[in-house]
């Protein structure tokens, strides 16, 4: 995806690993692989939700629901900081909550085809190529917030996690997740497995259409000044960012997403929550 990273080779990743800290490392330790769930302290929950409060809107029974998950996916993956970088309590359910809520109602079997969660401190810069129509090659760097591999882990900037906004509908961490929710049909194309054939068709009805909208919103702002889309312009890239992109906006604004892409808000309604 347009998100992709070139992993480091093994000993090097090795070699970057900082040791984890923190109360639910020390748990997962002692307790050993059978009772991998330790439950969340209070205080560090509610520093959480303070801190998202995308997060914190949830309904009483959502939040329990969303507590349990994070406790269970702190348990199952394995997280790791490049570059020196010491993951905390407050980091690692901050990324644990927000993996989750795309999940919430889907379940944590979703993820339960990689393990590997690596925060980088800042953007990652993959080397990338072009050919022009002259044939010749250019090469550049991009900077990357986080990647999502299928089958493999999922990489994030923890500079670009905090830069989530609610009023943007940006959210690296939903972004991420989320491709790996459409990787489980394969390669990234903006639909994941579906529950039935009715909702498969309606989902490539709906998304093919906003997607189209919207790649036409943003070329008449680009050319004629138009007002600009209020999605991130990187979802005109292909259906698999766009679902990504709509996907961070669904979950952190639900409000402004609504009256943007009411087809959407009701389409992924029906996917993320079910009937
Ligand atoms: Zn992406």
């Amino acid at each position: 995806m347009g998100t992709k990273n070139n992993n480091p080779p093994g000993t090097q990743a090795e070699a970057m690993r900082s040791s984890l800290a923190g109360w639910w490392h020390r748990l997962t330790t002692r307790l050993g692989a059978a009772t991998k769930s330790p439950a969340i302290p209070q205080a560090l929950w509610d520093a959480t939700l303070m801190h998202y409060p995308f997060l914190a809107e949830r309904g009483a029974a959502d939040l329990q629901q969303l507590r349990l998950l994070s406790a269970q996916f702190l348990g199952s993956k394995q997280f790791s900081g490049a570059h020196g970088l010491q993951i905390t309590d407050e980091m690692a359910l901050a990324i644990a909550a927000q993996a989750c809520l795309p999940v919430l109602k889907l379940g944590l079997h979703w993820y339960d085809d990689f393990s590997g969660i690596v925060v980088h401190p800042e953007a990652m810069l993959a080397p990338r190529e072009v050919h022009d129509d002259a044939g010749v090659v250019h090469h550049y760097q991009e900077e990357l917030s986080g990647e999502a591999m299928s089958g493999g882990p999922v990489t994030l900037s923890w500079r670009d996690v905090q830069e989530a906004s609610i009023e943007d509908g940006y959210n690296v961490v939903i972004h991420e997740f989320v491709h790996k929710l459409d990787m489980r049909s394969g390669q990234a194309d903006g639909c994941p497995p579906m529950p039935s054939r009715a909702l498969a068709r309606r989902w490539q009805t709906d998304m093919q259409a906003a997607y189209r909208d919207f790649k036409e919103a943003l070329s008449m702002a680009n050319r004629f000044g138009g007002p600009r889309p209020w999605l991130d312009p990187y979802a005109a890239t292909d259906p698999a960012e766009f679902f990504a992109v709509s996907s961070e906006a669904y979950f952190v604004n639900r409000t402004r997403f609504g009256e943007e892409w009411p087809t959407l808000l009701a389409l992924f309604d029906a996917y993320f929550v079910g009937p």
